[in-house]
């Protein structure tokens, strides 16, 4: 499978039939059981769509990542939560540009195999949100070895996942000239390290992600595991920030797409006073707005995806793409909600579950206001607010 063989159109249909086994109730009862989505993940791994970033020389499908987009973008389309499997993607914007060649090599192969899942991402403290600079989990270099110790929170998948990518800081913040150098990013292998200095333990959310804490207590890891230089890692991590947003902003279009498919079917449908909601203008205007906002986002995401693809800067238009995305998506959940009428709390419907999942997005990866702010000072040169 290449670029070359596949083009859009191609990927949406085969990631749609795909998800098309994977019936509304399945996703209702992960949900429901806050349960991993392994058979959904495995199938999406067997059929290579995880590891469509992966360059064909290390056995992956070597796609772009417009193509990658076009995958999250259907899967959400489908009703599914690719939240359970989306960071194999976009940790590939740190791994591809930033692994040396010998990680590369007995990494990716087996990835793409599906032998191992790269699906951890740990970043985030508790005192470490959105000022990343603040984190505090550390990593000391002894004998050939690296001794990290701290505390993630929010590290998803982390259950589910073979390796992870962590950042730590390897000079403390008052060292460094920069608040955001000496930080450095590690390949963890979890399986080795877990019961051995590393700790997981789950934090139950509103919606269905996997998500946990980790914790570190002088857990040993070889130093070849550091990725690129020491005290690079924000830069590395930025790098791949890029792609996630861009990844992300896709799912929630899909996401947009899905409530405007459902909320238009069910004004079609639904008769009050005798005949369609979908008649009212009062119903209508909003599914008629959502879908606008909805259409003028996926350029964003497209154009955002394009410069990617062509190694051009690309940082206003990812996280534009991103807020725009996200905010269309709650746009078009609310309105969703709001046509189904009192059956769009019913678990059945699956509009609640998606309401949910949605919402996330205007935190995470990053918060709207944080991406104002990025706007603000970096394209519009208004003074730094924070
Ligand atoms: C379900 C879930 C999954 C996640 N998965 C991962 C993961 O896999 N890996 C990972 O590393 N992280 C993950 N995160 C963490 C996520 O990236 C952070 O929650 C997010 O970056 C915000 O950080 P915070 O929660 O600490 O909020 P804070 O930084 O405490 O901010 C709180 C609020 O204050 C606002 N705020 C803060 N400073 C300013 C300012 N200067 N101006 C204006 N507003 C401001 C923010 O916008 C936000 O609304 C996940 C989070 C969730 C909820």
């Amino acid at each position: 499978m290449s670029a070359r063989d596949h083009d859009l159109r191609e990927i949406r249909e085969a990631v749609a039939k795909l998800c098309a086994s994977f019936p509304m109730e399945y996703w209702r009862a992960t949900d429901r059981e806050r349960r991993y989505p392994t058979e959904f993940v495995r199938a999406l791994t067997e059929a290579g769509w995880l590891s469509c970033l992966i360059p064909e020389e290390y056995g992956g499908a070597g796609l772009n990542l417009t193509a990658a987009a076009a995958v999250l973008e259907e899967i959400q389309r489908s009703g599914a939560n690719g939240a359970a499997c989306h960071a194999q993607m976009y940790t590939m914007g740190t791994v591809l540009r930033h692994c040396g060649e010998v990680q590369k090599k007995t990494y990716l192969p087996r990835i793409a195999k599906g032998e191992l899942r790269l699906q951890a991402f740990g970043v985030t403290e508790p005192s470490a949100g959105t000022d990343t600079s603040s984190i505090r989990t550390s990593a000391v270099r002894k004998d050939g070895r690296y001794v990290i110790n701290g505390q993630k929170v929010w590290t998803s998948r982390a259950e589910h996942s073979d390796l992870m990518l962590l950042l730590a800081r390897t000079t403390p913040r008052e060292q460094v000239q920069k608040k955001t150098e000496g930080m450095t990013v590690f390949l963890i292998d979890m399986k080795a390290a877990l019961g051995k200095g590393l700790t997981i333990r789950p934090i139950r959310t509103m919606i269905n992600h996997a998500t946990t804490e980790v914790f570190f207590d002088n857990l040993e890891i070889p130093a070849e595991n550091l990725v690129g230089e020491e005290g690079k890692g924000f830069r590395y991590v930025l790098d791949g920030m890029n792609a996630e947003r861009i990844l992300i902003g896709a799912e929630c279009i899909g996401d947009a797409k899905w409530f405007l498919a459902k909320a238009t079917a069910y004004a079609n449908e639904r008769k009050v006073f005798g005949r369609p909601i979908g008649q009212n203008q009062g119903v209508q205007f909003p599914i008629a707005r959502a879908h606008m906002a909805t259409e003028a986002a996926a350029l964003m995401v497209e154009r955002a995806a394009a410069l990617y693809d062509q190694g051009k800067p690309c940082g206003p238009e990812a996280n534009m793409a991103k807020q725009l995305a996200a905010e269309a998506s709650w746009q078009a959940g609310d309105m969703c909600l709001q046509t189904h009428g009192g059956f769009g709390f019913a678990e059945e419907y699956d509009i609640e579950r998606k309401f949910r999942e949605t919402r996330l997005y205007q935190i995470a990866p990053i918060s709207t206001n944080l991406v104002l702010c990025y706007i603000a000072e970096h394209v519009l040169h208004l003074p730094r607010s924070y």
